[in-house]
């Protein structure tokens, strides 16, 4: 095998694949689909690798063609090199390329991976476990059609959904999505989840957007309950830490700690009991590994997050979950509510509520050609959606904190033909 590894070509292709139903969440909605750009990076050696970032489109492929210049010749095995070449901290206040760097970090241990014929667990310390456990994520959710086929609103179809994923996938642990509707309206959904399904557990996380007070009630009016975590019940490190204080419940984030600085401040003065990580956010793989250890050492929970990922994202998220020692939690995955996938075999199957983790070399996913430009021409044809807009308020947008909750007896069908 070579010594060195080139990369030569950088390739990106924005796709967009159909969800179930659109997923509404406290900033707005995914409008049916997830936009995502595939990144392509071949090698000197002929082997090509596979990375994924969130979001897309003529800005997201034109930056990924603009680093090649940047990566053109550098040698795929220098990934601690590769941090610094394009997001180092000080030249990231001017131009922030985590994600960016997340995507061809994840390409550049596919490459390792399949020129060593190894799976990239292998390359991060080993696996600990041969599937990484998941939770049912659950959204409140718009129906597609006239048919009302796959509506979330009412706290009877929250509970129907549930449980019927618990009876496909095998789901123990259950997180609902909340920010959407007023806090005592989900409160009600939420403990008739919990009612629903005795012996699970759940997390809420309505996406930092409830004013304080409503937090702490929320948080106390849920105490009796098996919750894993809060995740988010507020924005900012010292609203959460004001939430800790008040609710005898572990609080989470994945949105004010993504970053060392962050992970040090949140030691010193503790805010959030899990930190969630997040294979983009954190620039790769390799960083979640890092901010683990250092969680681990202080005994700071973790899990891993969902950014809404597509099959090669979620390679990278179930290598790393297979090497966490410390991974006591289910990870979370938008990946249930996806119509379909960009890989060969189409969507991954979960087995009693976990995925097995991918052996094949590298992240252990490929490309399905025709899946890809499908999905790339879905995109081309219907483009963005404005993730923090709800198609059915069309002049609303959320405050933070927010008080201004839909409606849930508003039982109109969104059109989202652009
Ligand atoms: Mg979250």
């Amino acid at each position: 095998m070579a010594e060195h590894i080139r990369i030569t070509r950088i390739r990106p292709t924005t796709v967009t694949v159909p969800l179930e139903a659109p997923l509404r969440h406290a900033n707005g909605c995914h409008w049916g689909r997830f936009v995502r750009t595939i990144v392509e990076v071949d090698t000197d050696a002929g082997i090509t690798g596979l990375g994924e970032m969130g979001g897309g489109g003529e800005s997201a492929e034109a930056a990924f063609r603009g680093l090649e210049r940047y990566l053109v010749g550098h040698d795929v095995f220098q990934l601690e090199a590769l941090r610094f070449l394009i997001a180092n901290p000080t030249a990231s206040l001017y131009n922030n390329r985590t994600q960016y760097l997340a995507a061809i970090e994840f390409a550049c241990l596919d490459i390792i991976g399949k020129a060593l014929g190894q799976p990239v667990f292998n390359l991060l310390g080993g696996k600990l476990r041969d599937a990484v456990p998941f939770a049912s994520y659950l959204f409140f959710r718009y129906p597609t059609d006239a048919t009302r086929a796959g509506e979330v609103r009412t706290a009877d179809q929250l509970v129907a959904h549930a449980l019927a994923l618990k009876a496909e996938h095998g789901f123990t642990s259950h997180k609902l999505k909340g920010g959407v509707f007023a806090p005592d309206y989900e409160l009600a959904c939420y403990r008739a989840l919990a009612a629903a399904l005795p012996g699970d557990s759940f997390r809420y996380d309505p996406n930092a957007a409830l004013p304080l007070e409503d937090a702490i009630r929320f948080g106390r009016a849920i105490e009796d309950l098996k919750n894993d975590y809060y995740e988010d019940p507020v924005w900012g490190v010292n609203g959460l830490r004001q939430v800790r204080a008040a609710v005898r419940m572990p609080t989470a984030t994945n949105t004010v700690v993504v970053d060392f600085e962050q992970l040090a401040a949140n030691i010193r003065d503790p805010a959030v009991d899990v930190i969630l990580l997040d294979t983009t956010f954190w620039g790769g793989i390799r960083p979640c590994l890092e901010a683990a250890a250092v969680c681990r050492t202080m005994q700071t929970g973790i899990a891993v997050h969902s950014s809404g990922e597509l099959g090669i994202q979620l390679a990278t998220m179930l290598h790393l979950g297979a090497v966490l020692p410390n991974l006591t939690f289910a990870g979370d995955a938008h990946y249930h509510h996806l119509g379909d996938d960009v890989i060969e075999g189409g969507k991954r199957q979960y087995r009693n509520g976990a995925m097995l983790v991918p052996e094949g070399p590298g992240l252990g996913v490929t490309l399905d050609p025709d899946r890809v430009a499908r999905y790339a021409e879905l995109y081309q044809k219907l483009g963005g959606y404005p993730y923090d807009r709800d198609p059915l308020r069309p002049d609303w947008y959320p405050l933070v904190p927010n008080t201004r909750w839909a409606d849930p007896s508003d039982d109109r069908i969104p059109d989202l033909d652009p």
